[in-house]
């Protein structure tokens, strides 16, 4: 049987710096590939390149996936693992940090690698479902889980089936929630069959996007979101706020609208999780402050995402503003 032209696609994305420049007419030269990139290397979908300006290096959607010289600094206070993943983890590919909420990585595969990824260093491990349910049905208090990783969305059909249904089982589960880029920069992926098995899910589906730019938003990004939302998929989107990318107010403005377009109402702006080799990414919260101020004054309240911070330890995300 072909393989859906969703994994066809994947298939076909760019690995390598020089064939995007080229692609982009940008000289490879201006752009040394840092050394040690391979344990994270380059891979963009060509759907997601088509939405880059030629010629543009400061392009706001290639400098997600660029690698760039800066990678290689080691700068002091970035860490390998900055939100403490490793603290929370009570099985193979499992954490529990909040109380009523599970994060479940069942694939450390991601269909984009994102130079500012706080899991760019993570160690993946083989995800053990029996684990996971076992602590699950053993812990009463979960009632939502949230499939991450790498990102759930690249589990084929069959994988996906066969996870609600285990997790359909468990009496006191309510939400299911999926974190993922997939359809932003994978629309193909929102499929006829995908749209169905969530939309008969005896479990709330709760969807929450991650898109940092208003360019990210093309007419099939906005039919998979519509697509989604009909058969009942609650859509929220997070980003993270990026220096030279997202950093300015009417950038954040332009995509609460693109989102509200396609019927995703924006949920968390993250401020910069110190990852090693990524400080270059990084905005001060100084100068995020006055930024929701301006987005405060300029969208309806509902399109303001919360400016929150991840605090190793804490009960929940914490909200700066
Ligand atoms: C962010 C996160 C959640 C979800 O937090 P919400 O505030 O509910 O979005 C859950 N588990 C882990 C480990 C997380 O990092
Ligand atoms: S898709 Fe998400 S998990 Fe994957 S590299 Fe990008 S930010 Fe990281």
């Amino acid at each position: 049987m072909k393989n859906p032209v969703w994994q066809q696609e994947l298939a076909g994305a760019v690995r390598q710096s020089d064939t995007l420049c080229t692609l982009l007419d940008l000289d490879p030269g201006q752009f040394p590939v840092p050394p040690g990139v391979d344990r994270f290397p380059l891979r963009v979908p060509r759907g997601y390149i088509a939405r880059m300006t030629p010629g543009d290096p400061c392009d706001p959607l290639l400098l997600q996936v660029l690698p760039r010289p800066a990678e290689a600094v080691v700068s002091a206070g970035y860490m390998l693992d900055p939100v403490g993943d490793q603290k929370a983890r009570v099985a193979a590919g499992v954490l529990h940090k909040y109380h009523d909420r599970l994060l479940l990585m069942p694939t450390g595969v991601c269909p984009i690698h994102c130079r500012y990824c706080f899991r760019r260093h993570f160690p993946h491990e083989r995800f053990d479902w029996h684990s996971a349910l076992t602590y699950l049905a053993t812990h009463g208090e979960i009632q939502e889980v949230i499939l991450s990783g790498g990102d759930p969305l690249l589990l084929s059909d069959a994988r996906l089936v066969d996870l609600l249904k285990r997790l359909e089982t468990i009496p006191h589960l309510r939400r299911l929630r999926i974190h993922t880029r997939v359809p932003v920069v994978l629309p193909e992926r929102v499929n006829d069959t995908l749209c169905s098995l969530l939309g008969r899910s005896k479990l709330s589906v709760i969807m929450v996007l991650h898109s940092n730019h208003a360019n990210e938003w093309n007419d099939p990004v906005r039919y998979a979101c519509t697509r989604l939302a009909h058969v009942g998929v609650v859509l929220f989107n997070q980003s993270v706020l990026l220096c030279g990318i997202n950093d300015r107010a009417e950038i954040l403005i332009a995509l609460s609208e693109a989102l509200f377009k396609a019927k995703v109402i924006p949920y968390y702006l993250h401020l910069f999780d110190p990852v090693q080799g990524a400080a270059h990414f990084a905005v001060p919260v100084v100068a995020a402050v006055p930024m929701m101020d301006a987005l405060r004054t300029y969208l309806p309240g509902y399109l303001v995402p919360r400016l929150v911070r991840e605090c190793v330890g804490a009960p929940s995300k914490m909200t700066i503003s």
